[in-house]
C-alpha cells in the first residue's frame, strides 16, 4: 500500500527532574496528540542537561528515567514515539562538532536566549559548552530530519539558529537537510502555586505529575488567593487568583459558576480550593493508573528507552553517513 510518509517531529526535554502540569499543559498535552499525526522522536538530552548540571552527573541516571516515566504516564505511546537518550547517539556529538566549524561565536553570544538564561545562571564566565548548546541542539533536531519542532517562545532563537546552519551546510556542501520549522505552544505559561511567577521545578512552586492525592490536597491549601478577600462574603476577584488559574486549566466545565459564585461572595476559598483539588486529582488519577505498571517495572522503562536510542542510532548513522559523504570526507567508502 502506497501511504504519504509522515512528516517528522524533534522535541524533548533535560532531564533534570519530575516535570509538573506547566509542563503538561505547556508541551506534553500537545505532544500526545501529535504522534499519531507525525512521526515523532522524543529527545531526554542528558548531554544538554550537564551543560548546567556538571557538577552532579550522576544524578541523570535517576533523572533520566523519571522523565521517561512522566512521559510514558501521560500518554506518550512508545509505539508511536521514539523515546532516546541523546548521550547514547554518538552521531549527534559528532554532527555538533562539524556544525560547530560553521556557527561564530558573536552569534551565540548575541541569542537572547543564552543571554537571558546566562544571567538568570550568574554565568559571567559561561563555559562553551553551555554558550554552544543550541548547536547541539542543531544536531538534536536534524540527525534525524525532523520538519517540525514543538516548542515555547524562549526556543525560538534556537531553532532560527538551527535553521541558518542547515542552510549554510546544504548550501556549501550539499542538500542533506530540510530546513526545520517551528511548532509554537500558544498556552500562556502557567502560573506556579506561589501566584509570582511561573510553575517550575527550581522555584518550588509546582504541582507535580506523580504526586500523591494527599500532596496535591496540601499544595492547594496553601496556594495564593486573592488577598483582598478576607471574610467569606467579600466579593472576590478571580482575576488575580491563582487558584482561578487553575480552574479555567482544569475544572473547565464548572469555571463559569466558580467565577459566578467567587465575585458573588458566595464560596469561600476553602470551599473553592477543595473543588479544585478534587478536579486536579481527578486530572491526575488516568496518569497514575498508567504509572503503575512501571513503577512495578522499572525494566519496562528501559527496554522502552534501549529500542527507541537503538532506532534513534540506525537513523543517525544513516544521516552521518550522508553528511561524510556531502562534507567528502568519507575517505575510505567512496
Ligand atoms: P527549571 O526549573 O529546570 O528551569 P522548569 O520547570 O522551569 O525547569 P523547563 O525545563 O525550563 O521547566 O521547561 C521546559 C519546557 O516546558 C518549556 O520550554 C515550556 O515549553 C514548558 N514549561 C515549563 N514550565 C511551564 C509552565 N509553567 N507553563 C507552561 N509551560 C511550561
Ligand atoms: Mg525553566
Amino acid at each position: 500500500m502506497c501511504s504519504k510518509k509522515k512528516k517528522r517531529i524533534l522535541t524533548g526535554d533535560r532531564p533534570t527532574g519530575r516535570l509538573h502540569l506547566g509542563h503538561y499543559v505547556g508541551s506534553l498535552q500537545n505532544r500526545v496528540n501529535l504522534q499519531y499525526k507525525y512521526d515523532t522522536f522524543l529527545i531526554i538530552a542528558d548531554v544538554q542537561a550537564l551543560t548546567t548540571n556538571f557538577e552532579q552527573p550522576e544524578k541523570l541516571s535517576e533523572d533520566v528515567r523519571q522523565v521517561a516515566k512522566d512521559y510514558l504516564a501521560v500518554g506518550i505511546d512508545p509505539e508511536e514515539t521514539t523515546i532516546f537518550v541523546q548521550s547514547l547517539v554518538p552521531e549527534i556529538a559528532e554532527l555538533t562538532i562539524f556544525y560547530s566549524m560553521i556557527v561564530t561565536v558573536n552569534q551565540l553570544k548575541r541569542n537572547p536566549t543564552i543571554k537571558s538564561e546566562s544571567a538568570q545562571y550568574g554565568y559571567d564566565d559561561m563555559t562553551y559548552g553551555f554558550l554552544g548548546y543550541p548547536v547541539s541542539q542543531a544536531a538534536d533536531i536534524t540527525f534525524c530530519k525532523a520538519h517540525l519542532v514543538p516548542v515555547g517562545e524562549d526556543q525560538l532563537p534556537h531553532i532560527e539558529q538551527t535553521r541558518k546552519i542547515v542552510r549554510k551546510f546544504n548550501q556549501m556542501y550539499a542538500t542533506v537537510f530540510p530546513e526545520p520549522e517551528a511548532l509554537v505552544s500558544d498556552f500562556p505559561r502557567l502560573v506556579g502555586l506561589d501566584g509570582q511567577s511561573k510553575m517550575s521545578k527550581s522555584l518550588n512552586n509546582a504541582i507535580y505529575l506523580n504526586d500523591s492525592r494527599k500532596e496535591v490536597k496540601e499544595k492547594i491549601s496553601q496556594a495564593v488567593t486573592d488577598p483582598a478577600r478576607i471574610r467569606i462574603d467579600d466579593p472576590g476577584h478571580p482575576e488575580v487568583c491563582t487558584v482561578f488559574e487553575y480552574h479555567k486549566a482544569f475544572n473547565k466545565e464548572n469555571v463559569k459558576e466558580i467565577e459566578e459564585n467567587c465575585r458573588g461572595g458566595k464560596i469561600g476559598c476553602v470551599a473553592c480550593k477543595k473543588q479544585l483539588d478534587g478536579a486536579i486529582n481527578d486530572f491526575l488519577d488516568p496518569f497514575r493508573e498508567r504509572r503503575v505498571k512501571y513503577i512495578n517495572d522499572p525494566s519496562l522503562v528501559d527496554d522502552i528507552l534501549i529500542s527507541g536510542t537503538r532506532k534513534a542510532r540506525e537513523i543517525a548513522g544513516e544521516t552521518i553517513a550522508e553528511v561524510r559523504e556531502a562534507m567528502k570526507i568519507n575517505y575510505f567508502n567512496e
